[in-house]
């Protein structure tokens, strides 16, 4: 089974995406996860990469298409099946991914959309902690301020992109842009769309209901 997560910037993506990849043995693709590493491990990709992120603008499309293509290639993804974590992000992406997905003879099968309103986003962003070992997700509203993972003991830490300023201009670039993936998919795709207000357990439930369906 191949799946999708779209929604903005803290609609709950990575939360559910790590629940996801345990519950149904996909392999996790998600773009920001491998810019951040090519930033902290200083390699060309990540020094380009680098300078968008921290504007909270979008890393060009060539640049990230040619990482999904290339992790989408590799056998363990095309045994298991790909959860597709904040990718696309434009329709040049999708349309490319589309692409990409029939020459290697596999579908998409499911995207789900997690919708959340945007008043919420920046105080859920700002308070957003992560786990430099493992990623998972803590939030100080209610984890409280975490030196250390509770999973692996890692440095919990804060994303040099979760300040205010760069999360307004990560909401504009999911209003401009990415926001155009939801008709794109209920015309291409299989699309649904979770409430991604409330609870991440009742937002899992949903997601589950969803991909259970499937198939
Ligand atoms: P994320 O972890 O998905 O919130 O992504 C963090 C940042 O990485 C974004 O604000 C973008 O600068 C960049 N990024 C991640 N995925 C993509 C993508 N599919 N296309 C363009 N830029 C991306």
């Amino acid at each position: 089974m191949n799946v999708m997560l779209l929604g903005a910037a803290g609609a709950g993506k990575g939360t559910q995406a790590t629940r996801i990849v345990d519950d149904y043995g996909l392999v996790h693709l998600s773009t920001g996860d491998i810019l951040r590493k090519a930033v902290a491990d200083g390699t060309p990709l990540g020094m380009e990469a680098k300078r968008y992120m921290d504007s909270g603008a979008l890393v060009p499309d060539e640049v990230v298409i040619g990482l999904v293509k290339e992790r989408i290639s590799q056998p363990d993804a095309r045994e298991k099946g790909v959860l597709f974590d904040g990718f696309p992000r434009t329709i040049p992406q999708a349309e490319a991914l589309g692409t990409a997905l029939a020459d290697i003879g596999v579908a998409l099968d499911v995207v789900v959309s997690i919708e959340v309103d945007p008043e919420a986003i920046v105080t859920r962003i700002t308070s957003r902690r992560q786990c430099r070992g493992c990623g998972k997700i803590f939030n100080v509203a209610t984890d409280g301020e975490l030196e250390a993972c509770t999973e692996c003991g890692g440095e919990v830490y804060q994303r040099d992109d979760d300040t205010e300023q760069t999360v307004r201009a990560r909401l504009e670039a999911y209003e401009e842009q990415t926001s155009k993936l939801i008709p794109y998919y209920s015309e291409h795709g299989t699309l649904h769309t979770v409430d991604g207000n409330q609870s991440p357990d009742a937002v899992y439930a949903g997601i589950r209901d969803i991909l259970n369906g499937v198939g």
